[in-house]
């Protein structure tokens, strides 16, 4: 078959489509009519939305991304939690508040939120991990530079080995990041009373 040539400035590269049906939500956008477009559209157009946890009927503002809304999250928050194994916190690293979003190093200042915010479970404990630097590939880095079956310079290649084997042996972190573990903590309180977030 002759192949067609057609240039976009000629008739015929597109037309006015005046049959196209399709649901468009209230700011315009198009979602044409497949399975899911009724909906979508209904989700774009809408300013609020029911929470779409199991059993709840709250209405939530449609701005925020959330599908559930804040109290089935934090309840949800709490069960995930639970769920976890435990093990004693190690001063030695740092650990993370799942309720506050916060690291800590230092008994008192776990010890000054826990008093803030209603005890020491309440702080949602997380033991962490270190997150180390990763090793570095020349052709990774200089990929979009080199030609396609290109590679990097010797001498660049030779400062890479270098610098990895560094890398690999450098044991202080970039930053901790939390681990799905509980941290259990004892802390004194001001009258001598040991408080826990042991559970069981
Ligand atoms: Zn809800």
């Amino acid at each position: 078959m002759e192949e067609q040539f057609i240039l976009n400035v000629n008739d015929g590269a597109t037309f006015i489509d005046k049959q196209v049906k399709g649901w468009r939500s209230r700011k315009g956008s198009f979602f044409g009519i497949g399975p899911d477009a009724e909906r979508l559209a209904r989700y774009d157009g809408a300013t609020h939305r029911q929470c779409e946890a199991p059993g709840c009927k709250n209405i939530i503002p449609n701005n925020g991304g959330w599908l559930w809304c804040y109290d089935c999250r934090s309840a949800q928050k709490i069960i995930d939690y639970n769920e976890l194994p435990d093990e004693p916190w190690n001063a030695d690293e740092p650990c993370y508040s799942f309720a506050l979003d916060e690291y800590y190093w230092d008994e008192d200042e776990i010890a000054d939120d826990a008093d803030e915010h209603g005890g020491l479970s309440a702080l949602m404990l997380q033991k962490c991990e270190p997150v180390f630097a990763t090793e570095l590939d020349p052709m990774d880095i200089y990929h979009s530079d080199l030609p396609d079956d290109g590679d990097a310079p010797n001498e660049i290649k030779e400062a890479f080995e270098e610098l990895n084997a560094k890398i690999r042996t450098c044991k202080t972190p970039l930053s901790w990041t939390p681990r799905r573990v509980k941290a259990i903590i004892e802390l004194e309180d001001e009258n001598g009373n040991l408080q826990s977030n042991k559970t069981s």
